[in-house]
């Protein structure tokens, strides 16, 4: 289990990135929105679709990589 969030601002394609709370990369808590403890980064990318449906997400390349589409 780990907790995820995701950052507030998208990229350049228009998605919102999605970290663990351990990740490197983890925004800052002003620039960051809570998902949750989830299993894996594919359960909380679901989640997070379900809570934001107006939003897209993709995960980090360094700590969700199996759900890193690029
Ligand atoms: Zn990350």
């Amino acid at each position: 289990m780990s907790y995820y969030y995701f950052n507030n601002n998208t990229d350049e394609h228009g998605y919102h990135e999605v970290h663990t709370e351990n990740c490197t990369f983890l925004p800052s808590p002003s620039n960051r929105t809570p998902i949750g403890y989830y299993e894996n980064c594919k359960v909380a990318i679901l989640a997070a679709r379900i809570a934001y449906p107006n939003k897209k997400f993709d995960g980090c390349y360094f700590c969700c990589r199996e759900c890193h589409k690029g």
